[in-house]
């Protein structure tokens, strides 16, 4: 399926099924695969950082993160039918791993939000072994490189914040030769551990998780401004 272009950025029209098949047999190929998640606020930030820009175009799958997308999408008379989180889709990556037999590493966020996530998440999918993890506060990048390559995990997520993620995984991939997936995954970490709650069903279920974390934090409406800015750029670009 041919990615869908916003504004200069690439999405992928794949749902998560989808993209974990395809993960399948590109881990059966010995190849590398990267996932990021778009969403308006990404998208306007590429319009004035070239590297934001290039680090999204560059890999593999661009999930659609944000009704904002799926809005655009339809405005466009794209295939995007659903949303794909960041969160969801380490979910679906975390399953697929215990499911393979595959090891996974985890690097970012606070020493306790991240080593509670790895015991909750243990708790909660059979099978899932996590084969190491590391708060994103160290200092000595080479050792935690070789800890990483030491666990032997498969799959790889990232949780610094955008886009320093990104630039993480670009510049140590070729480092981690033994990880075949690696996910930016943002506040995912943070969510799975318990301390950020997610929007409650009903928010969740009619794409209005903006609206509930604008209620919870007013001081996110400067960075939600990209929604209406982004589809009012799409529609003008049309
Ligand atoms: N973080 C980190 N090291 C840093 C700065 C941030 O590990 O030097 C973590 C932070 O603790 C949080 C995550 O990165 O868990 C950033 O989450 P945020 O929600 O800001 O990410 P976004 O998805 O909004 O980019």
């Amino acid at each position: 399926m041919d990615k869908e272009q916003y504004l200069g950025v690439s999405v992928s029209p794949y749902t998560y099924d989808e993209i974990i098949d395809d993960v399948k047999v590109r881990i059966a190929e010995g190849l590398q695969s990267t996932v990021i998640a778009v969403n308006p606020e990404k998208v306007i930030t590429a319009g004035r950082d070239p590297l934001v820009k290039e680090l999204i175009n560059e890999s593999t799958y661009q999930i659609p993160d944000g009704i904002g997308m799926i809005i655009a999408s339809k405005l466009k008379k794209g295939d995007i039918r659903e949303r794909v989180t960041g969160v969801d889709m380490m979910g679906r990556l975390l399953e697929f791993a215990a499911q393979e037999g595959h090891g996974v590493f985890f690097y970012g966020a606070k020493e306790e939000v991240v080593r509670t996530a790895k015991e909750k998440l243990e708790a909660k999918i059979p099978n899932l072994h996590v084969a190491g993890y590391e708060s994103g506060y160290v200092q000595d990048q080479e050792a935690l490189v070789q800890k990483i390559n030491e666990s032997k995990a498969a799959l790889l997520f990232v949780a610094l914040g955008s886009p320093r993620q990104e630039l993480w995984i670009r510049e140590n991939m070729p480092k981690l030769p033994h990880v075949k997936v690696f996910q930016g995954v943002g506040g995912s970490f943070d969510v799975y551990s318990g301390k950020v709650k997610r929007a409650p069903a009903f928010y969740r279920k009619f794409g209005l998780e903006w609206l509930y974390r604008l209620m919870k934090e007013p001081k996110r409406i400067k960075r939600q401004m990209a929604l209406p800015k982004f589809l009012l750029k799409i529609l003008v670009n049309k």
